[in-house]
Parts: structure tokens; C-alpha cells; sequence
């Protein structure tokens, strides 16, 4: 078929019986006639345990160093990983981000890619050897010091190599089988959607659905790479992201399915339990108020989402601010606000994190009208209060209580008509 990258996430290499598979599947891929650049992640839960592990030793760990530990998680499941394939008979090379050419930024813990030269990997791939990546990691131009790129960033590695070497498609092995339209876990009824756009893919990964890292979606979109997300326990086929669904020409070569026909107007329901919601009460009623409020949350590094403002409860001349920022985040944002509270004179901060984010997005959405009212009769009738509200061109979110948040999701899939017959298989991992 030509070049495939295939990233294997932590649940696909967790103990050596699940390496020895995964080298059986590269090895296969390899003998029906591709080339096969491997990508992996840390063994199950290795990232979480030395995390953990760091902050045993230390208050504070340097980014630095943090980097170099994390890393080392990656490291394992390559070799490892190697080893297995070469006992199969064929010769597989494991190289680390840096060997591989992945260089970055160097904000450790959060670094950007800025170039990619995979020198080694195309010398290894016309040598006829199989080379294993270690994922999430790179090296910093300037400094040399070994980077990460952030939680999740596996997809991201297997994305960026695939665009530098040209792959015909970065294959994202994980525990279910592709993309659902619903949590699975939280929403057993879920289907399997066989395509979807970068730009839904992205809207949803940005809503909280975790199955792809939004960074990597964004940069696949940007060289136009096709992303398959297909389960490492079946054979079956699983989801495609591509750029249009109407064009069907890349998909001729990698997908058995005939051509979908009707695009469907809704891809999937998200939801995002990481979220906390900040409250400013009493904010005086005049210009540049939000301004100030807004520039003082910048300062603290802190992205925020979605906004509400409404009459305060504590008087006509006052407005109540709200809005939602990540929950790790939130008392980060609480203390700044309090560093102006004297100087902009509201009353209060509150800080809420029993809340959840639930997105229903869909391309569709652009040309066919009722889509919000059904969303928010659905949510209506399964009796579920709706606290905040934010649309794109292409998604609806609502802020609920966070208990309501399965009710709400699976009252939402099934209004759209997205339930499926059976029950979706998870087949691994930890979902931590
Ligand atoms: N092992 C890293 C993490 O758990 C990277 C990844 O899995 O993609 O975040
Ligand atoms: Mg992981």
C-alpha cells in the first residue's frame, strides 16, 4: 500500500503479552507489502506513576527534569517493543524523539514541534528495518535539553512524522474501535462513525472527547494526512479523519467501505467533566469592567472557555460574570481576581467544580435548521438545568450540573437518533 506510521497508545503495549501483539500486527502490516513506522506511547499507566513518583521527592520539580523523567516512560515500550519484532524475524530499530528528528520549543512540559528531520528514520526505513519512535518527546533547539510536548502527545509525535515522511496515513491504535459518536464509557449506546472531518474532530476533541489530541488533529489538517483510529484488540476497520467526506479519492486506497453517500448533520455529543466554572458577583455596571476582569485571567496564564453575564443577584446596578476555566486552573484564577477585587470593587469570587460541559457537534448543523431546539428540548426533558450556553459554527455547548452530565449525553445521542442496537466494546485500559 505504500507508508504507514502506526501509534500505539499506553493500553495497546501495557504488559509484555500486549508487546508481543502489537509486534505481531506491525509485523503483519509489514509483510502484507508497506512500509511501517512505529509510534508508542509509555506502558498503561507508566506516565501517571512517575508523575506521582516526582512529586514523592519533590514540591516542586523542575520542568527540566520532569521532561527527562517522563520520557523515560516512552523509552521502555520502545525497546521493548523492538525487541519483540526483531524475535519475529525482522529488524526493528527503536530511536527516541530527539534521534528521530522531533525538535521543539523549549517550554518543558508543553512543548510546540518546530521541525521535524527524520533523517535516521528514512535511513532506517531504506534499510528495510522497521524503526520504533518513542512518542511525546523531542529536543529542544536551542537549549538540547530532552522536551515533551505535552499529556497525550503520542498522537501528536505519530501525526508530525507521518507529514515529514510523507506517510500515506498515520494509523492511531487504541482500546475501542475508532471514533464514537459518545463516550462509550459514559454512554453505552454509542456508535461507531466510519468518517469524520479534521474540523468536527477537532471541535470535539476541544468539547472532551480524549480518543484524539486536538494539537495532532490540527496539524494532520494542515498537511491534509488522513488519520485512521482503529482498535489494536480487532481487525475491524475503524474511523477515518479526513478533510471532506464527499471526497472520497484518499480513502480508495486505505478503506474496504464504499463511499458514504449523505453526510450525516451530527458527528457526536462530547462531554468535558474538567472543567470549573468562576463566578465574579457583583460586578459594577460599567464599560470595562469584563475588560479588566478578563486581562487580570490572561495574566494568570489561564485559558478560559465559555462566558455569561447577568443582572446580579446582589442588585440592578451590578452584573454577575461567569465563566469556565480548566479545574486545575481554577484557583490560580480565583487568587488573581482577589488581587483586584479592592481596586475594580465586586463583591465576591465563587468558584464552582461540580460542573460539566456537554457539546453536540455536527457539520450539518451549518444548513439544517432545529438542530439547537432539539438539543435543548432533550435536555429539557430529561429534566437537566441548563447554567451556561455557547455555540460555534458547527457546536452547541451547555454547562450542567456535573451529576446530570450522563443523563444529559445519553438524552441528547438519543434525540438525534444516534443510539446504536448493541453496546459498544471497550476493550482496555484504564480510561485514567
Ligand atoms: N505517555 C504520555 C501520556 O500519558 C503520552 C501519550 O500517552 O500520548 O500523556
Ligand atoms: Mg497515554
Amino acid at each position: 500500500m505504500g507508508l504507514v506510521v502506526a501509534k500505539f497508545g499506553g493500553s495497546s503495549v501495557a504488559d509484555a503479552a500486549s508487546i508481543r501483539r502489537v509486534a505481531k500486527r506491525v509485523v503483519d502490516t509489514k509483510k502484507a507489502g508497506n512500509d511501517v513506522v512505529v509510534v508508542v506511547s509509555a506502558m498503561g499507566d507508566t506516565t501517571d506513576e512517575l508523575l506521582d513518583l516526582a512529586h514523592q521527592v519533590s514540591a516542586n520539580p523542575p520542568g527540566r527534569e520532569m521532561d527527562m523523567l517522563l520520557t523515560s516512560g516512552e523509552r521502555i515500550s520502545m525497546a521493548l517493543l523492538a525487541m519483540a519484532i526483531n524475535d519475529l524475524g525482522m529488524e526493528a530499530r527503536s530511536y527516541t524523539g530527539s534521534q528521530a528528528g522531533l525538535i521543539t520549543d523549549s517550554s518543558h512540559g508543553k512543548a510546540r514541534i518546530v521541525d521535524v528531520t527524520p533523517d535516521r528514520i528514512q535511513q532506517a526505513i531504506s534499510e528495510n528495518a522497521i524503526p520504533i519512535i518513542a512518542g511525546f518527546q523531542g529536543v529542544a533547539r536551542e537549549t538540547k535539553d530532552i522536551t515533551t510536548l505535552g499529556r497525550g502527545g503520542s498522537d501528536l509525535t505519530a501525526v508530525a512524522i507521518a507529514c515529514a515522511l510523507q506517510a500515506d496515513v498515520c494509523e492511531i491504535y487504541t482500546d475501542v474501535d475508532g471514533i464514537f459518536s459518545a463516550d462509550p464509557r459514559i454512554a453505552p449506546k454509542a456508535r461507531q462513525v466510519p468518517r469524520i472531518t479534521y474540523d468536527e474532530m477537532m471541535e470535539l476533541a476541544a468539547a472532551g472527547a480524549k480518543v484524539l489530541h486536538l494539537r495532532c488533529v490540527e496539524y494532520a489538517k494542515r498537511f491534509n494526512l488522513p488519520i485512521h483510529v482503529r482498535s489494536s484488540f480487532s481487525e475491524k476497520e475503524g474511523t477515518f479523519v479526513i478533510a471532506d467526506l464527499a471526497d472520497q479519492s484518499q480513502l480508495v486506497k486505505l478503506s474496504k467501505q464504499g463511499a458514504v453517500m449523505e453526510q450525516p448533520i451530527i458527528a457526536g455529543v462530547a462531554h468535558d467533566l474538567g472543567d470549573a466554572k468562576i463566578t465574579v458577583v457583583g460586578v459594577p455596571d460599567r464599560p470595562g469592567m469584563a475588560a479588566a476582569i478578563f486581562q487580570a485571567i490572561a495574566d494568570s496564564g489561564v485559558n478560559m472557555d465559555m462566558i455569561v453575564q447577568n443582572v446580579s443577584a446582589s442588585g440592578a446596578t451590578a452584573t454577575d460574570l461567569s465563566f469556565t476555566v480548566p479545574r486545575a486552573d481554577a484557583a490560580k484564577a480565583e487568587l488573581q481576581l482577589r488581587k483586584i477585587q479592592a481596586d475594580l470593587q465586586f463583591k465576591d469570587v465563587e468558584t464552582d467544580e461540580n460542573i460539566a460541559k456537554v457539546s453536540l457537534v455536527g457539520a450539518g448543523m451549518r444548513s439544517h435548521p432545529g438542530v439547537s431546539a432539539t438539543f435543548f428540548k432533550a435536555i429539557a426533558a430529561a429534566g437537566v438545568n441548563v447554567e451556561m450556553i455557547s455555540t460555534s459554527e458547527i457546536r452547541i455547548s451547555v454547562v450542567i450540573r456535573a451529576e446530570d452530565a450522563k443523563t444529559c449525553v445519553e438524552a441528547v445521542h438519543s434525540a438525534f437518533g444516534l443510539d446504536a442496537d448493541g453496546e459498544a466494546v471497550v476493550y482496555g485500559g484504564t480510561g485514567r
